[in-house]
């Protein structure tokens, strides 16, 4: 099991904002924002570049999820950067796809 499926199944504790039948959010253990939040889609794709077409709904219900978190947690208004970390050159840690909803500071472009 990836450590997000021990988290959807409540076996790791986490600070769950957001679920739904496709998709669960919770706050980053080591956020990097004042709002970090990973959008997890409950089936493990490992990242974009193995999702296929039969992924293609749950996809976009990751992107439909991180809007809705926006809204409830009050950051639609004021911007949110939303990141798919894909590879370890990339950063990705742990190999189950998220979203990460980060928000409530300045952020660079083109990113660091
Ligand atoms: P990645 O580096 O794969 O794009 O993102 C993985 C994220 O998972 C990191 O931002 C990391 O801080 C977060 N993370 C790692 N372990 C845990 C955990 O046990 N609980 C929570 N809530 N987040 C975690």
């Amino acid at each position: 099991m990836t450590l997000f499926e021990k988290i959807i199944a409540g076996d790791v504790p986490a600070d769950i904002v957001y679920e739904d039948e496709w998709c669960v959010a919770f706050r980053d253990i080591n956020p990097q924002a004042p709002t970090h939040v990973l959008i997890v889609p409950r089936k493990v794709i490992v990242n974009v570049a193995h999702a296929t077409p039969d992924d293609a709904l749950r996809m976009g219900k990751v992107l439909l999820a991180a809007g809705e978190v926006a809204r409830q947690l009050g950051v639609d208004e004021t911007g949110y950067r939303l990141v798919f970390n894909n590879g370890a050159g990339a950063g990705q840690t742990v190999f189950h796809m998220h979203c990460h909803l980060l928000a409530g500071r300045a952020f660079s472009w083109p990113p660091g």
